[in-house]
């Protein structure tokens, strides 16, 4: 009888049995709420972009270098100050993505990367040892001869071959570790303008490229590993790889070297085939540099934005990677300010390009290669300015009393670093390495009367070192636009490449 009963039950209907209690209706004020809103509309842009074609004619990388999740929380903060709000609730450019996935950054030899083992992994689907350019990991650091039978072809030398166009945008020097990665096989990553036994150095691997017929956009810094010591740069070997470079289209397709962002913003592009700009001798400025200065460099923005003009002119597609190389050097400084500016300008840059693609043919992803030790801390109270030194408040909003100091009782700041050279005030300076003119100053420091919010104020640090360091946590990997929803869960860096294989379907072995 209970078990006929029981079979009863599971055979017809068990609700009807149980007595309603209360009907879980939402009220109008939760429905109405902007948080209950937002996050609806945002699930609605979700299922559009979930429902988007699989397959990329184009891809554009964006690489910020050392772009940690801390970096990425503080720098969309900064964002939201700079318009007047509280900052917690603003986004980035990139955040706004459909979809996105956790990145492991580490190399086959380090548990916390380099960005010349983590580009590889990217650009190759092979992780490798740090300090080390497309040679694989059976291969050492800086071993020419052991070096060979180890090389590694990329993403980018794959879609020049196949008769897409390729091109990269650099605010570092364009012959560095990210941007080498796309083009280059070194096992060493610090052969940017000469090599040791016959392996040959980046630059000259960038103006030779075999693929196809080499990058058709080369924008960056760095001219001095392309010119020579009489002119100013560092080649001894007498070559002019910017007169190579022109040579080698001369007469077949209108190739343009520009040295200025004036001559960038003059050029027709829609009459140039094949664009080389190196703007400075090393790397280009700060973002906040650039725009304090009035530096006739272009900033990251304007790059991606010729870089799309030029390659979206071939019909077959393109590839296309965009470095914001700088935020990584600002964080080695022990300086947020400088790496919080150039995210920003970095997030202005994936914008720029947003508006400028179809996503339906379109993948943009938007990552880092490693993180930083920099740490968002302390209590602060909302809207606090993410520069500032932390203040906490009460219930009524008035600071509370002491409620900014540390247990030493004296002040400290929400940004902070847990190693590198620590504290250093250089007021309005923007040029973040000028701090490495004086000796490491870690520890706590009296900042009662010091703007810790001013250009040059470089955070304090509790391990001296030379140089603040990376980080070993995951980073995050943002898609929109076709194939984009292939970016789930967390992921191998290597596994960016097959991301990219898989979304365009580009063979990976001659037809
Ligand atoms: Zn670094």
């Amino acid at each position: 009888m209970a078990k006929r009963l029981a079979r009863a039950l599971r055979a017809c209907c068990f609700f009807p049995l149980i007595p309603a209690v209360q009907a879980a209706d939402l009220p109008d004020y939760q429905r109405n709420s902007a948080w209950f809103t937002d996050g609806d509309s945002r699930v609605e842009t979700r299922a559009v972009e979930s429902r988007r074609d699989k397959t990329a004619k184009n891809v554009i990388l964006f690489v910020g270098d050392g772009m940690g999740i801390s970096t990425l929380t503080a720098a969309r903060i900064l964002e939201g100050q700079l318009r007047g709000e509280d900052g917690e609730e603003n986004t980035l450019s990139f955040e706004e993505f459909p979809y996105s996935a956790l990145i492991k950054t580490y190399n086959t030899n380090q548990q916390t990367p380099d960005s010349a083992g983590t580009m590889t992994a990217m650009m190759t689907g092979v992780k490798t040892r740090a300090g080390v350019i497309n040679i694989d990991s059976a291969a050492l650091r800086a071993d020419c001869a052991g070096s060979k039978g180890h090389e590694l072809n990329t993403f980018l030398e794959l879609m020049e071959s196949r008769g897409k166009s390729t091109g990269i945008v650099s605010t570092a020097r364009i012959t560095h570790a990210t941007p080498a990665a796309t083009y280059a096989r070194s096992p060493e990553r610090n052969w940017e303008y000469s090599a040791d036994g016959d392996c040959k150095d980046i630059a000259a691997q960038l103006v030779e490229m075999e693929f196809g017929d080499g990058i058709d956009v080369i924008l960056g810094g760095g001219r001095r590993n392309f010119i020579t010591t009489d002119a100013g740069g560092k080649r001894e070997d007498g070559r002019d790889l910017t007169s190579e470079w022109r040579q080698r289209y001369d007469g077949e397709q209108q190739a343009q070297y520009l040295q200025s962002g004036a001559d960038l913003s003059a050029l027709d592009l829609t009459a140039t085939d094949k664009l080389l700009g190196l703007f400075t001798s090393s790397h280009m400025s700060y973002d906040a540099d650039r725009v304090a200065t009035g530096a006739d460099e272009p900033s990251i923005a304007e790059m991606t934005s010729a870089a799309i003009d030029v390659l979206q002119k071939n019909d077959d597609g393109y590839f296309l990677m965009v470095e914001s190389g700088r935020i990584d050097h600002s964080h080695h400084a022990g300086n947020a300010y400088n790496a919080l500016h150039d995210a920003i300008a970095f997030s202005d840059a994936v914008a720029a390009a947003l508006d400028r693609v179809n996503l339906d043919e379109t993948l943009i992803l938007v990552t880092a290669d490693h993180s930083h030790v920099m740490t968002i801390a302390g209590y602060p109270t909302r809207g606090n300015p993410i520069l500032g030194k932390m203040v906490t408040n009460g219930a009524d909003g008035a600071p509370l009393a002491d409620a900014g100091a540390a247990a030493d009782g004296l002040p400290y700041t929400t940004l902070s670093y847990a190693n590198g050279l620590g504290y250093a005030d250089l007021d309005d300076e923007t040029d973040a390495d000028a701090r490495y003119d004086t000796a490491a100053d870690t520890g706590r420091k009296d900042l009662s009367a010091v703007d810790t919010q001013a250009p040059g104020f470089h955070q304090e640090a509790l391990v001296p070192l030379g140089s603040e360091s990376h980080a070993g946590e995951d980073i995050s990997l943002h898609a929109i636009g076709a194939g984009a929803r292939l970016v789930q869960g967390t992921l191998e860096q290597s596994a960016v490449f097959h991301l990219m294989v898989g979304a365009t379907g580009l063979p990976v072995t001659a037809e």
